[in-house]
């Protein structure tokens, strides 16, 4: 029973009663919407309850981590970590739970990646090779050139390096602007790198102590166009000042990198049901993929069990939503977004029935609030979908806009989408790295996610009129444009994709 109905009812009464029982009605009436709007508020505090009581989730994220691991498409871990996803959604009470899949043009897998200094001292450098970077034949003693931070001036300065290793500084990560600047300067020094014929180019790690990650420039499952090394910090920083002595620096370099040829991976989605709109849906979604060298526990391991623990909350608090939710795990989110982008490809005809989506992709740092992709005309509706999580701190709202995770094809193709905003705690310094494994997930933090999670979610399906529109293809652009997103999506060579209508609403 909702607030409309009740509406209903009162203005019934009032129709049916003479006057003197009018009176009588009118008080009946109103007591029943107050206790009703009480049940209504209730919702919230129900479901925090839930959420915040023991739970499987640490049992959970555990056989997810430290029993399968790190999960790449086309592994037997990623296998694995689909049939864990089905097995939790089953024991967390889905109405039901099936698989989607998809295709990746291509696996890939690292082999025994090595680097050592033959001139003018010799040295093993610690390196692993970027993700879905080709292969590279053992080489002997190739010249090392420093190209500064790889910048057209930088390259400029460095001359003629064909056949060359390029040797490439970076910043000591600390925040998240850091790291999307580690992702934004990629495509222009690959671009210099391969147009003035490099070998290779080895980047230098942007994490202290020698740790090391995985990091991808290919963004669509692509081969990418030279082979690339990650090179230890200091390791990377010796030889600099090794070049900067005046020396020439000379280096071994061998790839082996596996590389075939399609794969198939899936998504695994969950449901409950709505009772009253059962068509209409809001997607609740975390991806379930990650890179291996850890275990894939902030990144994003610790988020699929959350969205796993969200649906337990809400069916354990007995709550049913007039809409449907789908509690999805994406695959293939590392190497581009591939399974989201599958994923709304193959349910195109229904994005209209789309009331909006939430996805949590930054560990388990405290959530700030939401990023709403750019959308001011929700701004409103939402701020009171969150007013129930004052309490975490969980509310504020920006209307930014943006790439790397999996609402972007969502939000592309005009649907509310809500990305939540946390702040870094020990995300960045284990991003894609070794180090990035079970003990580092603050249970605490993220039982209160699952909370937040499950609040805006179940408030976005059980809401009368929904939080906002479906945008059409005019207005995405605008926001587009407003948020600066356009230039970021021609940066990283997706703005054509957009224009001829591969990715996105095209009408
Ligand atoms: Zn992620």
């Amino acid at each position: 029973m909702r607030f409309p109905a009740i509406f209903g009812l009162f203005v019934f009464a009032v129709f049916m009663s003479n006057f003197s029982a009018m009176k009588t009605s009118f008080a009946v009436c109103l007591t029943l919407m107050l206790s009703l709007a009480a049940f209504a508020q209730d919702h919230s505090a129900q479901l925090i309850d839930e959420a915040l009581k023991p739970s499987p989730i640490e049992a959970n994220l555990e056989h997810l981590t430290d029993q399968i691991g790190g999960r790449v498409p086309g592994t037997s871990a990623m296998q694995k970590a689909i049939e864990w996803g089905m097995e939790a959604f089953k024991a967390a009470g889905a109405d039901s739970v099936h698989t989607e899949t998809f295709t990746i043009p291509n696996s890939w897998a690292e082999g025994n990646t090595q680097m050592s200094v033959s001139a003018p001292e010799s040295f093993a450098v610690r390196v692993v090779s970027l993700a879905w970077a080709p292969a590279l034949a053992p080489q002997h003693h190739v010249l090392v050139i420093d190209a500064g931070e790889g910048s057209a001036e930088d390259f400029a300065k460095a001359g003629n390096f064909a056949g060359d290793i390029l040797l490439v500084h970076s910043n000591e990560m600390s925040t998240w602007d850091d790291l999307f600047a580690e992702y934004l300067r990629a495509p222009g020094i690959i671009d210099r790198a391969v147009k003035g014929k490099a070998l290779a180019i080895a980047f230098q790690s942007t994490r202290p102590h020698d740790l090391l990650y995985r990091h991808t420039n290919a963004i669509s499952g692509e081969i990418d166009r030279l082979p690339m090394v990650l090179v230890a910090r200091e390791d990377a920083a010796r030889m600099a000042r090794l070049i900067a002595s005046g020396q020439k620096l000379f280096a071994d370099l061998s790839i082996p990198n596996s590389i075939g040829g399609p794969i198939t991976t899936a998504n695994v989605v969950a449901e409950l049901k709505g009772i009253e709109k059962p068509e209409e849906f809001v997607v609740l979604g975390a991806h379930l993929d990650s890179w291996e060298l850890g275990t894939g526990a902030l990144d994003n391991g610790c988020n699929a069990a959350l969205v796993v623990d969200a649906l337990r909350a809400i069916k354990s608090a007995g709550l049913h939503p007039r809409r449907s939710i789908r509690f999805i795990l994406f695959s293939g989110e590392e190497e581009g977004l591939l399974g989201s982008h599958a994923y709304v490809r193959a349910h195109r005809n229904e994005l209209d029935k789309a009331a909006g989506v939430v996805i949590l992709d930054e560990g388990t740092g405290k959530v700030t609030g939401f990023s709403l992709g750019g959308r001011k005309d929700v701004v409103s509706s939402v701020t009171t979908l969150v007013a129930p999580l004052q309490q975490f701190g969980a509310t504020t709202l920006t209307t930014d806009a943006e790439w790397g995770s999996d609402h972007f094809d969502f939000m592309l193709e005009g649907v509310p989408t809500l990305l939540a905003n946390q702040v870094e705690a020990n995300y960045l310094i284990n991003y894609h790295a070794m180090s990035d494994t079970y003990d580092k997930v603050d249970f605490r933090e993220l039982k209160k996610h699952v909370a937040e999670a499950a609040v805006v979610t179940f408030g976005i399906a059980d809401s009368p009129q929904g939080i906002g529109p479906r945008l059409n293809r005019a207005q995405i652009e605008q926001t587009m444009r407003e948020t600066h997103l356009d230039d970021l999506m021609k940066t990283f060579g997706m703005w054509q994709d957009w224009e001829q209508g591969k990715l996105g609403r095209t009408r």
